[in-house]
């Protein structure tokens, strides 16, 4: 097989996971790693891609990448953390994200979540009229006890469907005319409902669109970005005051799966946005962005160890301990989310030979737990790793427990100018006595 830059790199780094006994049989059968070189140069593209004429703060969409040592990695490079739940506000905390850096999103926020959000100043978008009229509660309630004149430091705004359609993956797409996501804006009477509720409301001044995302081309994306703030102009003419002072934008930068090519890049991002949505470029509001995927995706890989082989039916078969667990949406749907993967020996070099066509399995009791059907790769023998390529994102650190498998250790990897390459642990395997404990017992 031939090797790109990014590949030699991967294979360095594999190379020296198999001789710090990062992966190996038995002890260590299943591991992920994080390119932390990587997630910095990703994160300076972003920075880089927008103009200095308008104030940006980029966010990390918690769900891409929970772990706490890389939430602390991106707070470090400037970047603040939007979240959609407790856990991942709890999780942005935890890695030092002040309050004013963190956007909570979700579609179910309870009274709960509000009332912290609100609390901690931390930005909250509402995702529908009903979440809008809990936050007047818990504001009435704050102001009449403590401090009328603020009665919370948080940023509020009001998420907003602009309906301008799907992208190549239904469930990933998040403007759909009937997406469970936000206020409909197209929907009958929904506009002038929205527009009376920011008169109503002069604390409301954010507006928030998230297109997505993995499947939606930028011209969709952006699309969706214009209507917002378009949205945005329409309140300030109606309310004749600059009411809406900024427009959060969402992340779903689709990542490109099939090489190891960064294509679109945040450039090609900020240019089409430029095309459809130049009043946001004017410096007149403030700018938040949620990427995830995009950020985080080909800066990962995971490492299996292939640990029995055998043919069925004709097809050679390789059964490694990467399945559903840490791949979740590849195994269960395979035509969206297909995966590259590279053959490696035991050593971690990668595999010379012949492609032969091979399933390659994970270990779940179901027959579906495949990686990939009928996969083109040298012919993995017992002892031998498979990588599974761009999985930094959305792969190992938001597992599926079937089987109470235990999720594997995630590495932070660093290389030196001169080739040594630097492990750092982001989270331990789980051993059984974990699995134990997160099984009632
Ligand atoms: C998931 C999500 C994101 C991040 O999406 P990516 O495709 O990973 O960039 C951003 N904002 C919201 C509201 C989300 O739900």
């Amino acid at each position: 097989m031939t090797n790109s830059p990014a590949g030699e790199r991967r294979e360095r780094i594999l190379r020296a996971a198999v001789r710090d006994r990062l992966v190996e049989p038995d002890s260590a059968v299943l591991a992920a790693f994080v390119d932390l070189d990587g997630v910095a140069a990703s994160v300076a593209a972003l920075q880089k891609a927008f103009p200095d004429s308008v104030n940006v703060l980029h966010t990390f969409a918690a769900k891409a990448n929970c772990l706490v040592p890389v939430l602390a990695e991106l707070r470090d490079l400037g970047m603040g953390c939007e979240v959609a739940s407790p856990g991942e506000l709890a999780q942005a905390l935890a890695a030092g994200f002040a309050p004013e850096q963190i956007v909570y999103d979700s579609p179910a926020k309870t009274r709960s979540d509000l009332r912290q959000a609100l609390e901690l100043g931390v930005a909250v978008n509402a995702d529908n009229f009903e979440e809008l009229a809990r936050i007047d509660e818990i504001l009435a309630a704050r102001a009449s006890e403590s401090a009328p004149a603020s009665a919370s430091a948080s940023r509020i705004g009001v998420r907003l469907n602009p309906q301008v359609g799907g992208g190549g993956i239904v469930e990933m797409s998040t403007a759909t005319a009937t997406s469970k996501f936000g206020i409909a804006l197209e929907d009958d009477g929904n506009r002038q409902r929205l527009l009376a509720a920011y008169r109503d409301r002069p604390w409301l001044t954010w507006v928030h669109a998230h297109v997505g995302s993995q499947g939606c081309p930028l011209e969709l994306i952006a699309q969706g970005i214009a209507k917002a703030v378009a949205f945005a102009d329409e309140v300030n003419a109606t309310c004749g005051r600059r009411q809406v002072t900024g427009i959060d934008i969402g992340g779903g930068l689709p990542v490109n799966f099939a090489d190891d090519e960064t294509a679109p890049g945040f450039d090609d991002y900020v240019a089409t946005l430029q095309a459809h949505a130049p009043a946001l470029f004017t410096g007149a509001y403030r700018i938040v962005t949620e990427f995830g995927r995009s950020l985080l995706a080909k800066n990962g890989f995971t490492a299996a160890c292939v640990e029995y082989t055998k043919i069925s039916g004709g097809r050679p078969i390789a059964i490694t301990h990467a399945g559903a667990q840490v791949a979740t949406r590849t195994v269960f749907m395979p035509a969206a989310w297909p995966l590259r993967l590279t053959a490696h020996g035991p050593d971690g070099t990668l595999k010379q030979g012949e492609p032969v066509p091979q399933d390659i399995a994970g270990p779940c009791c179901f027959a579906g737990d495949l990686l990939a059907e009928a996969r083109p790769l040298p012919l993995l023998t017992p002892g031998d790793i498979v990588a599974l390529l761009d999985t930094g994102a959305y792969y190992s650190s938001t597992p599926f427990h079937y089987n109470s498998l235990p999720d594997p250790a995630v590495h932070g990897v660093r290389v030196d100018p001169d080739g040594h390459v630097h492990f750092h642990p982001l989270r331990q395997a789980e051993t059984v006595d974990d699995v134990l404990s997160r099984s009632g017992h």
